[in-house]
């Protein structure tokens, strides 16, 4: 694949846009891989970009059964950052969000890295607790976190309204180096060079059935026939539940509609990104200008991959008490994902009941900022069979009682 670069840019301007190639292959699937991946969405391309870069694994097949990145890789309101709780999450959040600081160079390919900072709003007395819990812990783990006064928040989003209605400002947990990354780009990124190391992306292609012999993973069955395989990564975020079902174990996981909207693109009003969790609202600018919002999960399981409108009422109502001058601005779209949710708002990254079977879930609202650290912990556990960053995230912590409670961190907030 050729590189992209300042001198492809001026040759293709000369050549007007004749020598472009195509991003990734779109081949026959092979009748055996080494490994499949199940889910063309972040994490299952990360996990492939990983095994193949790190561990040497190419002969390797993704199967998607839309189009890569149409999942909630591409639905989501793409914050990134690395202020959780528990040391086993700040590590792994840390890695991801280290590794989104280098991944255009690392990918040849500019995923729209944006650093801009992200502030948590403290508008209770627990959630001020709360935060600030999270900011010794942060120092401890060595992620750079600090609580800030109503002041510098004001300082920092000059749009904001401090004595809300409900609830004042109090203070924020600010994250200087966490902001946002272009959600389209990190899924296209990951593709090309999987590509281009030899992975067969097959996308249109579902998986219906995880064949067994003898307790140990030989196959899949797809609308595209049968393949074979030595080791499986099941990586389909919300419908985790169901390739459970097929490979014949059961998941601590439910599944339910998170949503999100879009404003109108306007000036630029505010350049760093605010999380309200008590009134249940965060918003960022995106580049092209739009109020990109991030709204509720709907409070039943289901696999509706659609917006409605008490989300829209609800979100809306939150962000105007906080940010008075939105109450004129239009919305322009609404939509959901099918997200992942375990009882302690951790991720699964385990071995499963099936010898050659892992699965890689339970990201729920806040796996976007994870995608890299993700993809490096399962490409080692597959390969390797361990990995340090995965360790604590093995499905034996549910039976064990072993939970990463990050509640505070996850249960509301992206
Ligand atoms: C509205 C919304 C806002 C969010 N905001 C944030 C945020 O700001 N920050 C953040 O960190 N996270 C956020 N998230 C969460 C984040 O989007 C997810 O945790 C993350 O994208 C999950 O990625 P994934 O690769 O695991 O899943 P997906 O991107 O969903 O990929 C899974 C893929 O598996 C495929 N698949 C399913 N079943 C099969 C099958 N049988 N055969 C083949 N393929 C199959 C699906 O088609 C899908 O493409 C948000 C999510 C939503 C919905």
């Amino acid at each position: 694949m050729r590189r992209f670069s300042a001198f492809a840019i001026a040759r293709e301007a000369v050549r007007h846009h004749s020598g472009w190639e195509k991003h990734w292959r779109s081949p026959e699937p092979k009748k055996r891989y080494d490994a499949i991946i199940i889910g063309a969405g972040g994490h299952g391309l990360a996990t492939a970009y990983y095994l193949g870069k790190n561990h040497g694994i190419t002969n390797l097949a993704v199967i998607e059964k839309g189009w890569l990145g149409g999942g909630n890789t591409g639905r989501n309101t793409t914050i990134i950052r690395s202020n959780y709780l528990q040391d086993a999450s700040a590590a792994i959040y840390e890695k991801a969000r280290s590794l989104y600081e280098t991944m255009s160079q690392d990918l040849n390919y500019n995923v729209m890295f944006s650093p801009r900072g992200v502030m948590m709003l403290a508008q209770t007395q627990a959630e001020l607790r709360g935060y600030q819990r999270t900011e010794a812990a942060n120092r401890l783990q060595g992620v750079p976190t600090r609580m800030i006064p109503p002041e510098e928040v004001k300082k920092l989003v000059p749009i904001i309204r401090l004595d809300g209605p409900r609830y004042p400002v109090l203070g924020a947990l600010w994250q200087e180096r966490a902001g946002t990354a272009r959600h389209d780009a990190v899924a296209w990124g990951y593709a090309r060079a999987c590509s281009d190391m030899g992975h067969d992306i097959l996308q249109q292609t579902e998986v219906t059935g995880i064949r067994r012999e003898g307790g140990k993973v030989v196959g899949v069955d797809t609308s595209r026939g049968a393949i074979d395989c030595a080791r499986l990564g099941i990586v389909v975020a919300g419908h985790s539940g169901a390739l459970a079902d097929m490979a014949g174990f059961r998941l601590p996981i439910e599944s339910v509609a998170l949503q999100a909207l879009v404003s109108e693109p306007i000036k630029p009003i505010m350049d760093v990104v605010v999380m309200a969790n008590t009134v249940h609202g965060y918003m960022s600018q995106s580049d092209k200008g739009e109020m990109v919002i991030g709204g509720g999960a709907d409070g039943y399981n289901n696999y509706t991959q659609r917006g409605s409108f008490h989300h829209i009422e609800e979100t809306v109502r939150a962000l105007i008490e906080t940010f008075p001058m939105l109450s004129r601005l239009k919305m322009l779209r609404q939509w959901g994902g099918i997200v992942d949710m375990t009882g302690d708002r951790s991720p699964i990254i385990s071995k499963t009941p099936v010898d050659g079977v892992f699965i890689n879930c339970g990201w729920g609202t806040g796996g976007f900022k994870a995608i890299p650290g993700s993809g490096w912990a399962m490409a080692e556990l597959m390969a390797e069979g361990a990995s340090p960053l995965a360790a604590e995230f093995g499905l034996e912590r549910f039976r064990e009682g072993r939970f990463i409670d990050e509640s505070v961190a996850a249960g509301v907030a992206h």
